[in-house]
Parts: C-alpha cells; sequence; structure tokens
C-alpha cells in the first residue's frame, strides 16, 4: 500500500505565510490533480473533488462523503475554499442589472455586474483591483491600480452572484475593472477552471475576455488551447487617436495589435469582437468608421459601439445620437457587423469603475449587505 503524507506538498502552491492553509477555488484541474498525487492519493480524486466544489456547490469538506475520511482530514488541515461576501448591491430598477461590490479578505474591494438580458444570464467580472493601464476616459485606470485578483478571487464572483441571484450564469465577460491580460496568471487559472467540463464547466464561446491591447496576453490566449473568445478595446483606428487616448498603445500600436489579432483568429478560429467606444469630436466622425472598416478588412469580427458614458472629473464627452447612428450605418454599409451596446444599469454606475470610485470618495462601502434600488 502507498504511504500516506501528511506534509503538504508542493511548496509553491501554498498559500501566503500568515495563512499556509492551500486555496483549492479557482485552481485548475490539472494542479489538483498535483495536489492530490502529493498527498499519496490517485489523480482521478481531484475530478471528484472538483465536482463538490463547483457542480454540488459545496465547500465543507466533511460532506464530501465519496472522498476517504483521511483525505477529508488533509483537506481540513492543508486546504481551504474561500468565498468573497458582498459589501454592497445595486439593482437597476430599469433593467434588473445588479451591480455587486465585494470585499475581499484583505478589505479591497471588487466590482462584478449581473446583466439579465435577451435570456442570457452575464456576469462581467473584475480581475484587479483598479488597473494600471490608465486610459484617460476610464473611471478604472484614473483610479490606479492596487493589485491583482488570484484566480480564487475571480472565480469567487461567479458563484457570488450565482448565489445571490439564485441561479446559474451562462455567459462570462471579463470587462469588469482591470486589464485581464496583465494579470495573466489569474485569467489563466481562472479561465481553465471555469471552463474545464470537471470544474464550473461554461462553454468555450460564452466566455470572452477583453482587453485594451495587450499583445502578448492575446498571443498567450491563442496559444493557451482555453477557447475563450478575444474582445479588443479598440477605439479608434489610427495611432494618433488612440495613443491619445490609451497610452498602452505606444507600447503596442496598432499594427502590432491587429497582428496579434489575425494570429488569435488563424489559430482558434474564433470570431473577434471589437470594442469602439465612442466620444464627441475625437473618434465618431464618418471618416473615422471608413479608416475602422479599412483597420478590420480580412478579419471575422463584429464592432460593439459604445457612446461614451462620462466620468466625473475626466474631460472626454459623450457623442450626439446622429453621430452615433451615422458611424454606425457606414460602418454597416461597409459590410461590417456593428451593433449599438445600450446602456444597461446606467442608473446604478453600471459603466466600468464607477461604483467603486464613487464608494471610495464616499469613506468606502463600509455598509454591510447593503442594498440600494
Ligand atoms: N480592461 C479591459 C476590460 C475592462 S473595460 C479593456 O479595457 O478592454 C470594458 C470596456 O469598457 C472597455 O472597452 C473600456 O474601454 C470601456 N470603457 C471604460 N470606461 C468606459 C466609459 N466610461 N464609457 C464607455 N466605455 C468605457
Ligand atoms: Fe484598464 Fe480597461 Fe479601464 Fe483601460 S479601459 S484603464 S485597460 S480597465
Amino acid at each position: 500500500m502507498q504511504t500516506q503524507t501528511e506534509t503538504p506538498p508542493l511548496a509553491a502552491l501554498q498559500g501566503p505565510p500568515e495563512d499556509p492553509k492551500i486555496e483549492l477555488l479557482g485552481m485548475p484541474l490539472k494542479k489538483l490533480e498535483d495536489l492530490l498525487e502529493g498527498f499519496g492519493e490517485k489523480r482521478f480524486r481531484a475530478v471528484q473533488l472538483a465536482e463538490w466544489i463547483y457542480k454540488k456547490k459545496s465547500w465543507d469538506f466533511e460532506s464530501m462523503t465519496n472522498l476517504s475520511k483521511s483525505l477529508r482530514e488533509k483537506l481540513k488541515r492543508h486546504c481551504r475554499v474561500s468565498l468573497l461576501t458582498v459589501a454592497r448591491r445595486q439593482v437597476s430598477r430599469r433593467d434588473g442589472t445588479t451591480k455587486y461590490l465585494f470585499r475581499c479578505p484583505d478589505g479591497e474591494l471588487v466590482e462584478s455586474v449581473y446583466l439579465p438580458h435577451e435570456g442570457r444570464r452575464t456576469a462581467c467580472l473584475s480581475t484587479q483591483v483598479g488597473c494600471a493601464m490608465g486610459c484617460r476616459f476610464c473611471a478604472t485606470g484614473d483610479s490606479g491600480f492596487s493589485r491583482h485578483l488570484s484566480s480564487w478571487e475571480i472565480v469567487a464572483q461567479v458563484l457570488g452572484i450565482e448565489a445571490d441571484q439564485g441561479l446559474e450564469l451562462d455567459n462570462l465577460v471579463y470587462m469588469g475593472m482591470g486589464e485581464p491580460m496583465h494579470n495573466w496568471e489569474g485569467t489563466r487559472e481562472s479561465l481553465a477552471t471555469l471552463l474545464d467540463p470537471a470544474g464550473r464547466g461554461f462553454g468555450p464561446r460564452h466566455v470572452t475576455v477583453s482587453t485594451c491591447g495587450v499583445v502578448p496576453g492575446i498571443l498567450k490566449l491563442a496559444e493557451s488551447g482555453l477557447g475563450a473568445r478575444l474582445a479588443v478595446s479598440l477605439h479608434a483606428p489610427d495611432d494618433a487617436t488612440r495613443g491619445a487616448l490609451m497610452p498602452v498603445n505606444d507600447r503596442y500600436p496598432l499594427r502590432e495589435l491587429m497582428g496579434a489579432c489575425r494570429a488569435y483568429q488563424e489559430k482558434t478560429g474564433l470570431q473577434l469582437t471589437f470594442e469602439y467606444t465612442l466620444f464627441a469630436g475625437q473618434n465618431d466622425g464618418v471618416g473615422d468608421a471608413r479608416a475602422l472598416a479599412a483597420l478590420l478588412k480580412g478579419l471575422e469580427c463584429k464592432v460593439n459601439l459604445i457612446p461614451y458614458n462620462p466620468v466625473a472629473g475626466l474631460p472626454h464627452q459623450a457623442p450626439d445620437f446622429q453621430a452615433v447612428a451615422a458611424f454606425q450605418t457606414e460602418l454597416k454599409r461597409l459590410g461590417l457587423s456593428a451593433m449599438l451596446r445600450t446602456e444597461k444599469g446606467g442608473d446604478i454606475d453600471a459603466a466600468c469603475g464607477q461604483l467603486r470610485r464613487r464608494s471610495l470618495e464616499a469613506g468606502g462601502a463600509a455598509k454591510e449587505d447593503g442594498s440600494d434600488g
């Protein structure tokens, strides 16, 4: 018989020194298998453990009755499954969009949004507290960068929304606070967990990662085989305009970015989405629409047009309705699929970074379980 070790294996998997327990939530199956093998268990036990966590939503090791008593003991001693607490919740009276502010164990606040729309149940997830990319129009970018979220903190947003809403989500977009590709490890591990049929089991075409254009991240996602869809926040068809809005463009100019998009499409065969936020007088002319169509030529893609949602203290303006309509018409005339993204939850600061910013300005969202709206 195999001797079973009581020592926690794989030092690299251990949590911070003040809490040496290993976090199991958001751990990709392969890593979970390695962990259990290190415990002297068979690798297939990882699937059973994942089933408890993601399918049966049971996080009490004692209740995992198809695992041996000794394994349950080891799990209790060395591992944990953590969840985030809801610090604040705002429900839109207009459309049921619900914005969550989750509190992390270190007190940091994370935004997520639940969007019920046309029969789909979508969650918008954050990958960082704040963002280091500094896009000039964005509330999150303007508030600065605090830290990356771990994989478990990303997965916990999904489980937290599902528990609170009493339903299962079917779509995920990585479009909340932060730049997913700047936190590649957290993004990769959470995607692996959420997409794995033995994990939470989301359909690959139902999970989209949005990036401001961090080229190495796009290439890594293409190579990863994870199958997540890619959305790119483009916002301008030329380097001068884009550079003025998004500092990331200086590092990865459009030629490189479009090259990475083509590589992603060649590798995955998936349709791309381009986000294009319209700012009055900056990028919303019919000439910009033509330049955009030329830039996207040859790619299988759709364009999401988002009228700018003004952020207090930032100089950009929302475009007028006629400009938006003319922009969309021109893209369609040139053969592009261009959707106007209707504002959801407009009454509850549902745009990126706005709830956390307001809470911080108001002296912190200390209201436990507060529910506005
Ligand atoms: N960091 C990633 C994902 C989060 S932002 C990215 O930038 O792609 C989600 C989308 O909302 C991005 O396209 C972003 O540029 C856009 N956005 C941010 N603030 C906005 C605002 N105030 N109005 C309209 N769109 C905004
Ligand atoms: Fe960061 Fe995205 Fe906001 Fe840019 S738009 S600052 S990348 S969250």
